[in-house]
């Protein structure tokens, strides 16, 4: 029931760790993290149970990646179970992706992904959505990969929080919210996403609210850049001074 992503100067894994540490009063079953490393390589770990179970089987990522994301799952589609923990990867292997909610209409999706070849792992709405953007980017050969997660979530009904990342995207956070809670904090060289402002309130008290039906692209290089996901109209963001 909790996300925490960033991107910056500091290790990955002690931020998305103690970050998912600090949502944990939210209540969970599952936890989950994957890194990108300097090569853009993508490595998962997840569990069912606690962080500590997760830091238990994960321990040796720590110092390996400056960009990551993380996830407590409250399980709705799914028994709490290690294979439906987060993140779940497209059937590439390439995307990466956690989310906080239901996809509404997960089946119809489901049926039409495995009639053109798609497997699923899990029994989670996630995954659906995650192999559709796969499948977006599959049939349209030059399209990015924001916009691939823009034309998906425009597919999809339902609520959500997500973060996702690309192999082929390096340095790249793409978040959206309709119907659950996501802030973006803005550091010096260094972003946090989290479901609240606790994850990263002791790096830094600038912070933008996403708001319902928007996206973002986080990067070092461009900054957050937001959008509405219906039609992409660009937003200028309200900068908010966290008093915590
Ligand atoms: N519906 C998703 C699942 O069951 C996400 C649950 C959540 O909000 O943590 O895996």
């Amino acid at each position: 029931c909790g996300i925490v992503g960033y991107t910056g100067f500091q290790d990955a894994y002690e931020v998305v760790i103690n970050g998912l540490r600090r949502l944990e009063y939210r209540g969970y079953d599952s936890a989950g993290i994957v890194l990108e490393n300097e090569n853009s390589v993508f490595t998962v770990a997840k569990t069912k149970g606690k962080v500590d179970d997760l830091v238990a089987i994960s321990k040796d990522l720590a110092g390996t990646a400056h960009i990551g994301m993380g996830h407590t799952r409250w399980a709705t589609h799914g028994v709490p179970s290690d294979n439906n923990s987060h993140p779940h990867l497209s059937n590439d292997g390439k995307i990466a992706l956690v989310h906080n909610g239901i996809i509404e209409n997960y089946d119809t999706l489901k049926i039409m992904l495995t009639e053109k070849g798609f497997v699923f792992h899990s029994e989670t709405d996630t995954e659906v959505l995650v192999n559709l953007i796969q499948y977006i980017m599959d049939v349209n050969a030059e399209m990015d990969f924001p916009t691939a997660v823009r034309y998906a979530l425009n597919e999809v009904f339902g609520a959500y929080a997500i973060t996702v990342m690309h192999e082929d995207f390096p340095g790249l956070l793409v978040v959206a919210r309709l119907g659950s809670p996501l802030a973006i904090g803005l550091g010096n060289n260094e972003y946090f996403i989290a479901s609240d402002a606790s994850p990263f309130v002791e790096f830094t008290k600038e912070a933008v609210y996403l708001e319902e039906g928007h996206m973002a692209t986080i990067s070092l290089e461009n900054g957050v850049d937001i959008r509405n996901i219906k039609d992409n109209v660009k937003i200028t963001p309200e900068v908010q001074q966290l008093k915590l």
